[in-house]
C-alpha cells in the first residue's frame, strides 16, 4: 500500500498533540511534499509514534520537535530531531535493546517499558531500512531513518 508520508506524519502529530501541548513542545514537519512510499500503515504509524513520543518525553518543556522528510531515487529519509536531554555516548549502542533505558530513576518517573526503540528497529529491519542516531548530552538527539524505495 502506498502511503503519503507527510500526510501520515501530520496525522501522527494530531495523535500526540495533547502530550506535546501539555509540555508546550512544538512539533514541526518540513521537507519535501508529497513523499510516497510503499509501507504497511500500522508499522509506519507505530514507528513514528515511538520516535516522536520519545522526543517529547525526553525533552524539557518548551522545546521543539522536528521531522524532516527527504528523498532521492533510492530512498526516503525521515529525520526526527529534539532539543532534549540527549543520550550518553556509552548508552547509544544499547538503546535499541529491549527493556534498555538510560537513566533508571528518570525512566521510572516517565513510565513506559523500554520496548519503543526495539520495535522501531524491528520495523525498519523488516523493511530493509536502517537507522542512525546522533546525540549530544544536554543539546538533543536526531534519529535518521533510511527506507529503500525498492526491496530487491
Ligand atoms: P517505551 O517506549 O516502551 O514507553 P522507553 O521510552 O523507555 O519506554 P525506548 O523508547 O525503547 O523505551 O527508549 C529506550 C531509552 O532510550 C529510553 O528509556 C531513554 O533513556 C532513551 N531515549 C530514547 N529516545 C530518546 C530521546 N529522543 N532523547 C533522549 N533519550 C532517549
Ligand atoms: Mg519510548
Amino acid at each position: 500500500e502506498y502511503l503519503q508520508l507527510d500526510q501520515q506524519i501530520a496525522q501522527i502529530f494530531d495523535i500526540l498533540k495533547l502530550s506535546a501541548e501539555g509540555k508546550k513542545i512544538s512539533m514541526r514537519l518540513s521537507g519535501e511534499k508529497p513523499i510516497m512510499l510503499s509501507f504497511m500503515p500500522d508499522e509506519f504509524r507505530q514507528m513514528m509514534i515511538n520516535l516522536i513520543d520519545n522526543a517529547i518525553k525526553y525533552s524539557e518543556p518548551q522545546k521543539a520537535v522536528e521531522v524532516i522528510l527527504t528523498q532521492d531515487d533510492e530512498e526516503v529519509r525521515i529525520e526526527v530531531s529534539d532539543q532534549g536531554y540527549g543520550i550518553p555516548t556509552k548508552d547509544i549502542d544499547r538503546i535499541f535493546e529491549r527493556f534498555y533505558r538510560v537513566d533508571k530513576s528518570r525512566s521510572k518517573e516517565k513510565g513506559g517499558t523500554g520496548l519503543g526503540l526495539a520495535i522501531v528497529k524491528h520495523i525498519i529491519y523488516n523493511n530493509h531500512g536502517k537507522i542512525e542516531v546522533n546525540s549530544e548530552l544536554g543539546k538533543g538527539t536526531t534519529f535518521i531513518i533510511h527506507l529503500p524505495k525498492t526491496r530487491n
